[in-house]
């Protein structure tokens, strides 16, 4: 959805940074700048990095809550015992994007939900201080990961929300950018 949203924007005029985590998805465009992130203290020190300078962030990556604790640098051997990994938390990127949200800057960020979808994405858009929020169901056919469609609702903080139905990822990108331009 991060590449369909990068195109978009470029393709309307705007001079894009797009911060990626590792996938096969490539980017075509002059506007673009790729910076590649491989885990999210990665990825969190590019967004702050970048972000200042920004005029809209959007952040769709599936950032982890968690990390392993440790990591090692070579495979682990089968010992036929049970094995626990400690798991520490991750930074949200977009909270702190909130906490740094400078006046006139827009910031949209994503919730996938299983359930009270509109309640838990305000309640998610209010906490992390955003002007929008683009609300998957997971779970359902054609839709969030690894899938070139997806339906989504559009909930911006002000103005009427917007239930699309199912569409290209491409189509999506256009919808949102749409919402992000008229309430401006
Ligand atoms: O709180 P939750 O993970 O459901 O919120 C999803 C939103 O937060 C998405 O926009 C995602 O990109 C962002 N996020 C983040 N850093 C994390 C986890 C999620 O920026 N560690």
């Amino acid at each position: 959805m991060g590449y369909a949203i990068a195109e978009a924007a470029a393709r309307r005029g705007a001079k894009v940074t797009l911060i990626s985590g590792p996938t096969s998805l490539t980017v075509s465009g002059k506007r673009i700048q790729l910076i590649s992130a491989v885990s999210a203290k990665q990825m969190y020190r590019a967004v702050m990095k970048e972000s200042p300078k920004a005029d809209i962030v959007i952040m769709a990556a599936a950032v982890s809550d968690f990390r392993p604790a440790h990591f090692l640098p070579k495979k682990l051997k089968k010992t036929g015992k049970s094995l626990t990994v400690r798991f520490l938390p991750n930074p949200d990127i977009l909270k702190e994007l909130g906490r740094r949200k400078r006046p006139g800057q827009i910031l949209v960020g994503f919730a996938a939900e299983t359930d009270r979808l509109i309640e838990n994405a305000r309640r998610k858009m209010i906490s992390k201080n955003l002007d929008m929020i683009v609300v998957n169901r997971v779970g359902k056919k054609g839709t969030g990961f690894e899938s070139d469609t997806n339906r989504a609702l559009l909930i911006p903080i002000k103005g009427d929300q917007k239930a699309l139905p199912l569409m290209t990822k491409k189509k999506l990108a256009a919808k949102i950018l749409d919402v992000i331009g008229t309430n401006r």
